[in-house]
Formats: C-alpha cells, sequence, structure tokens
C-alpha cells in the first residue's frame, strides 16, 4: 500500500468531521473519505444546543458533560481555523398556555441554573406573549461553515479524499489492518460516519437505526428578527437582520430528502402562532437524521473485529455530543479507556 494511516474514517458529516479533529490532536495520522452529497443531514442541520427541551422542560441528557466540552472545542478550532461557525447564544422559550407555564413553575428548582431569567423581555412581534417564557443560554453552531473549512484543512494536510467507498469491495480486514486497494490505503482500522443510509457493512447488522426525517423552512420576515433564538412548538434561528431559519419536522415513514408540502404546512401554521409580521418562505430543505433505536448515539470498534468502528445515531443532537464522544472514541483507541456504556457500540452487540 502506498500510504498508511492510523485511522480510515468513511463520512465527512459531523461525526467524522469531529472525531478526524480529535484524532488529529491525538497527533495520529487521519485520511477522510467522503462522497460529498449535497443534502445531508449536517448540512441542513441547525446546529442549535439547547439546554432545557420539550413540554416536560427536561435538561438536555448530560448537558454537563457535554456543553462545556463543545465550546472548548468549537472556539479552539475557530482559532485555529481563522473561521467563525460557533456562537453561545441566548435563547427564548414562550409557554404556549397556562398549563406549560405551571409545568415549567414545578419543574424549575431542577433546571433553574440553566434559566437566565424568567422576565426575558418578549418582543412585540410576537403575538403570543400572554403565557410568558424565560430565557436560557445554548449555542449555535453553523454546521455547513464547520464542515467546509475542516475539509480544507483536511486537503491542505492531504489528509482527505472524495470517494464512494463501498464496504465489501473496497474493504479487506487483517489481523492487524485494513486495506483499501483501489486508494492505495491502509490502516490500523477504519470508523464509519456515514450518517443515515441504508448500506451499512454488514457486521454492524445488530445495530438498529430509527431514522427521522427532518424539514426546515427559510423564511425573510418584514422585520428585523429577534437576536434570540425562539422555542415555541418549533424553533426560529436568525441568520441575519431578515433572514431566519424555521424548524424543524420529524418524520419516521419518507425517509427521502425531498421537500414535501405537508412539511411546509405544518411549519408555516406554527409560526403564524408565534409571529405577528408577515414573512416570506424562500427555501425548504430535508434530511434525514441518524438516529437510534434507543435515541443513544453510537461510539467505538466492533466487539469482534477490532480494526472496524462506527461513530454515528447523534440523532437531533449531534453539535452538542460530537465533540465529547469524539473524545471517548479517541482516548479508547488510544489507551483502551471504557467508552460510556449507554454510547458504546458493543451494547448492541450483547
Ligand atoms: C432538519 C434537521 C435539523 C437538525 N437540527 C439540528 C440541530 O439544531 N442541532 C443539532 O445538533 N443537530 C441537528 N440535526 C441533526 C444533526 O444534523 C445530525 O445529528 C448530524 O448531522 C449527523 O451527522 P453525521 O455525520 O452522523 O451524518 P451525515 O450528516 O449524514 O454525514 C454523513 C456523511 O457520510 C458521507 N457518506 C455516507 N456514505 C458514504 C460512503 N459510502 N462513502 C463515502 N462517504 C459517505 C455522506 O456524504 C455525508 O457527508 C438536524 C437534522 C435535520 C435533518
Amino acid at each position: 500500500m502506498s500510504r498508511k494511516a492510523d485511522v480510515i474514517i468513511v463520512g465527512q458529516g459531523l461525526a467524522g468531521t469531529t472525531l478526524a479533529w480529535q484524532l488529529l490532536n491525538a497527533e495520529l495520522e487521519v485520511v477522510v473519505l467522503d462522497r460529498e452529497e449535497e443534502t445531508t443531514s449536517s448540512r441542513i442541520a441547525a446546529g442549535l444546543m439547547t439546554p432545557i427541551t420539550g413540554k416536560r422542560f427536561a435538561k438536555s441528557w448530560l448537558w454537563d458533560l457535554f456543553w462545556p466540552e463543545a465550546c472548548d472545542f468549537y472556539r479552539e478550532l475557530e482559532s485555529r481555523t481563522q473561521t467563525r461557525f460557533f456562537d453561545e447564544c441566548p435563547m427564548l422559550r414562550l409557554f404556549s398556555c397556562e398549563e406549560e407555564h405551571q409545568a415549567f413553575e414545578r419543574k424549575f428548582p431542577d433546571i433553574s441554573t440553566l434559566v437566565t431569567t424568567t422576565d426575558p423581555g418578549i418582543p412585540s412581534h410576537f403575538s403570543t406573549t400572554e403565557h410568558g417564557g424565560f430565557e436560557m443560554q445554548g449555542g449555535r453552531l453553523r454546521v455547513a461553515d464547520y464542515l467546509d473549512c475542516s475539509r480544507r484543512y483536511f486537503m491542505s494536510r492531504n489528509s482527505y479524499l472524495r470517494e464512494s467507498i463501498s464496504f465489501e469491495q473496497d474493504i479487506n480486514i487483517f489481523a492487524d489492518r485494513v486495506e483499501l486497494p483501489r486508494l492505495g490505503l491502509s490502516a490500523r482500522s477504519v470508523v464509519f460516519c456515514q450518517g443515515f443510509q441504508s448500506e451499512l457493512p454488514r457486521c454492524f447488522e445488530p445495530v438498529r437505526f430509527n431514522p427521522a426525517k427532518g424539514e426546515i423552512l427559510r423564511v425573510q420576515l418584514d422585520h428585523e428578527c429577534e437576536r434570540r433564538i425562539l422555542h415555541r412548538g418549533i424553533w426560529l434561528a436568525p441568520d441575519d437582520e431578515l433572514f431566519a431559519r424555521v424548524g424543524a419536522t420529524y418524520e419516521w415513514k419518507d425517509l427521502s430528502s425531498v421537500p414535501t408540502a405537508a412539511a411546509k404546512d405544518w411549519l408555516t401554521s406554527k409560526l403564524d402562532q408565534v409571529l405577528q409580521v408577515g414573512y416570506k418562505v424562500i427555501d425548504q430543505r430535508a434530511a434525514v437524521r441518524p438516529t437510534m433505536h434507543d435515541f443513544r448515539p453510537v461510539v467505538g470498534l466492533h466487539p469482534e473485529y477490532q480494526q472496524i468502528g462506527m461513530f454515528n445515531g447523534l440523532g437531533s443532537k449531534g453539535s452538542l455530543m460530537a465533540p465529547r464522544l469524539a473524545r471517548f472514541f479517541t482516548e479508547n483507541l488510544l489507551h483502551g479507556t471504557p467508552i460510556l456504556p449507554e454510547v458504546s457500540l458493543s451494547r448492541w452487540f450483547k
């Protein structure tokens, strides 16, 4: 083989990119391969990191573990690549009815450290202000910008190739290495970071996905956007003065990346309940989130074939979780440090 690496990564979405950075930080030799699909989950994601979510005001799973690491990781990369793609930003959660407000009051003692104020000052162009709301501090990753600048960096180190990989045809597994003869590559391990897609290597058969299609809109408002990210059944995330993204739907049957009229109707009907100003829809996009049956990510080497691994299942919280999970993987590869059981690939093989 003409080129030897420590790790080959298949897929340069949020998972593959973040793993590549953590491996490079540990001074490993990495080659990233991606087939450059135009519409992927990472490329359309809003990249929101929200500490308190849902009707029950649940604290995001392992927030205290994931959030500080995500902030440090993205900030460090911003300075290394001289590119802006991450913001810590205030988020405004509005209550849709009095029962929801009461549910928040009951939950408040458990989540108070994540609430920045319960008197958040609600702008007049939001129509649903009568039940109040609260503000929390979250984050936003501009995922496509993060992927693009990472790709440029990997290319500059000769660590990136545009390639579509077939496990059956391209990859040979040996006791101590993998080889990709077509590309003249060999490595100690290959890690699959392919997101949602139907052709997984057969040895990963026990791993069960429950993928969820999601759609988002880009809208132009008649009024300057509120700078905070709004949550009220849907989210409204400002891009710049008049433009914002609105999302997101969840759909488990149609797993295409084709935008639908039904999703547009659902999102605009929710937006109409929130906004008092006019807007027009200027774009609509759809992709499939890689979500697992147990809603937990998948990280680690195959229990039987230690030369192949998987980093996937980031679901709707990829931006938040990817940096710490990728470090779990890296430390496991380097030192055999155990991976958190709830996210370990090996849980699917018991
Ligand atoms: C509408 C929507 C909104 C979302 N909003 C948020 C949000 O606000 N916050 C958040 O954290 N997450 C959000 N997500 C989820 C988040 O986007 C995912 O968790 C994350 O993008 C998954 O990344 P991934 O790298 O696993 O997969 P992908 O993004 O699918 O990347 C996989 C990559 O692998 C490549 N690939 C696949 N097969 C091959 C092959 N055989 N050979 C070579 N390359 C291959 C693909 O081209 C792709 O680049 C959202 C998702 C959707 C759909």
